[in-house]
């Protein structure tokens, strides 16, 4: 054992977490990857781009692939969290600070200065850098160079397909585990990535369209520009804009319904995607505070507020008054969203009062402020503003502050400090809705065998929505959080089995339980009254 500090308390082999010979070489691969494409950005004109591509991608793959077989194939399967608190990159430590400054610079310069990435660059308008790498890749798939887009889809998913290999390793001792993650795989490659490339070449008039991508994540889907080219692109884009609707208002509620948000957020969106692969080895950092979990619900709810607004009044500045041109004139609208929202109001107030508790005031706040704005749209909105501000004004500012800087500048780029569901859990307007109806209108739970609870914390450790599992576990309480995303590490790192994701009758689903301490009851009378 060597001399220096040593903070691990492991008592078998404290130097455990020094990586093998094997690792370092698989290291050197995959930094290798990463160093072609770094030159790439630095304008290297490499000869043969498509073979460099080819490198690049292949080497960071085989490193990924080196590297977690020997992490975990070495060892028996289970639960393997050792060390997490321990290493500099998941503990907050330098090299975690530099991993997030890289991550966010790059969406920074992605969002808002691509030509740096090179984009049409070139003399004659084409691409430069780092962008004509992908040319090729490009080219091969749709016909067409590459864009800043293009660049990350692809980096994207090569992040989910390497690192959810790792995660299949990581947790192979839980088949759920397995099986979801074959299914953000399948889900980023084919719907997120694919499909919409195979789409341009079928029609390169429709816009681009991640079918899994919904209303409210999918922010875009009701701008002028994107309804106007569904529309004029006959069946398939009628079908297409059919569908993004139907799947607000028809297939998500019945999935949640069934499964919980999980058939979501865990098993086919590309945020959680990311998130539970490339991210998980931060998910631990997630705060566990009671202030965080305060700041979460205010926060979530108030971006949902502005999404609904946003897109409330994006489609009703290109509506018209007259209802001889379109029955569906800008009072039919705004009225239809008013009657919708008091609709799912007063039914929650009505049938669902008890299980809201404290928390009814709160929906209370954010109905009546949510109605009150949609309000003075409707009486001072005009076709050029709304709220007195340039109608475009209020579509870029969510773009920019929610869809750019908060889901990627600070949801990814910050992994390494606040953990891999900060846009989830703060800011994703659709885990906001899911959550909502997750928590009253779902059959999905988590039991708890409290009996089996031996406290060791490591299923509030690995939530990444930073939800205290322990506290339910010890009481036997079941767990229905409306930011539970049903990913179930809680449940795999548990050496006690006490956790189990079930989806069952809504009856008695919810079963708070109090907290006995010491001399507050006679056990005996307890027992005899139940
Ligand atoms: S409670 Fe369990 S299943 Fe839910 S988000 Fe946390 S770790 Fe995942
Ligand atoms: S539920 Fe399992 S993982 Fe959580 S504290 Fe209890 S024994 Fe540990």
């Amino acid at each position: 054992m060597s001399n220096k500090i040593n903070h691990s308390m492991s008592l078998a082999k404290p130097d455990a977490l020094d990586i093998t010979t094997k690792q370092k070489v698989a290291l050197a691969i995959g930094i290798t990857g990463l160093f072609i494409l770094t030159l790439a950005l630095l304008n290297t004109n490499f000869p043969n781009k498509a073979l460099f591509l080819t490198l690049s991608l292949g080497f960071i793959i085989i490193g990924t692939v080196i590297y977690s077989r020997e992490a975990y194939l070495t060892k028996l399967e289970g639960i393997k969290n050792d060390g997490q608190w321990f290493k500099s990159i998941s503990s907050r430590g330098v090299w975690g600070w530099i991993l997030g400054l890289v991550l966010t610079s790059f969406y920074i310069v992605l969002y808002f200065y691509p030509k740096y990435l090179g984009l049409r660059q070139g003399v004659d308008g084409g691409n430069t850098g780092l962008i004509s790498l992908f040319d090729p890749l490009s080219q091969l798939l749709s016909g067409r160079n590459a864009s800043q887009w293009f660049v990350y889809g692809t980096l994207y998913t090569l992040a989910i397909l390497a690192f959810g290999y790792k995660f299949i390793l990581k947790y192979r001792h839980n088949r759920y585990q397995q099986i979801r993650t074959v299914s953000v795989m399948f889900f980023q490659l084919g719907f997120a990535f694919l499909i919409p490339e195979f789409m341009y070449v079928m029609n390169n008039d429709l816009p681009y369209y991640d079918l899994k991508s919904i209303w409210p994540l999918n922010y875009y889907l009701f701008d002028e520009w994107s309804v106007n080219a569904f529309l004029s692109n006959g069946n398939i884009g009628l079908a297409l804009l059919v569908f993004g609707i139907l799947s607000i208002f028809v297939i998500t509620p019945i999935l949640t319904y069934k499964f919980g948000k999980r058939f979501y957020c865990s098993w086919v969106c590309g945020c959680g995607g990311l998130a539970e692969t490339a991210g998980d080895s931060f998910r631990h950092l997630s705060s566990k505070k009671i202030s965080a979990w305060k700041l979460e619900r205010w926060l979530v709810h108030s971006v949902l507020v502005f999404s609904v607004v946003m897109t409330t009044a994006m489609v009703y500045t290109y509506l018209g008054y007259d209802k001889n041109d379109f029955w569906l004139t800008r009072d039919v609208f705004i009225s239809f969203i008013i009657g919708f929202l008091t609709l799912v109001f007063v039914s929650v107030m009505y049938f669902k009062r008890q299980e809201l508790g404290k928390d009814a005031r709160a929906g209370a706040i954010g109905f009546f402020i949510t109605i009150v704005l949609l309000l003075i749209l409707h009486f001072t909105g005009t076709t050029e503003h709304v709220f007195y501000i340039k109608s475009g004004a209020l579509r870029s500012a969510y773009g920019i502050y929610i869809g750019s800087i908060f889901s990627g500048v600070i949801g990814t780029g910050f992994y390494p400090i606040l953990g891999n569901r900060a846009w989830c859990r703060f800011g994703c307007p659709m885990a906001a809705i899911l959550g909502f109806q997750q928590r009253l209108f779902s059959k999905f739970r988590i039991t708890t065998n409290g009996g089996q609870c031996i406290s060791c914390g490591n299923c509030s450790n690995s939530c990444e929505m930073g939800i205290d599992v322990r506290h339910y576990a010890q009481k036997g309480e079941n767990i229905v959080r409306s930011s539970c995303v049903g990913c179930g590490i809680c449940s795999a790192v548990c050496p006690r089995g006490v956790l189990k994701l079930e989806n069952d009758s809504m009856k008695g689903r919810i079963n708070p339980t109090e907290i006995l301490l010491g001399n507050d009851v006679n056990l005996m009378d307890l027992v005899n009254q139940k």
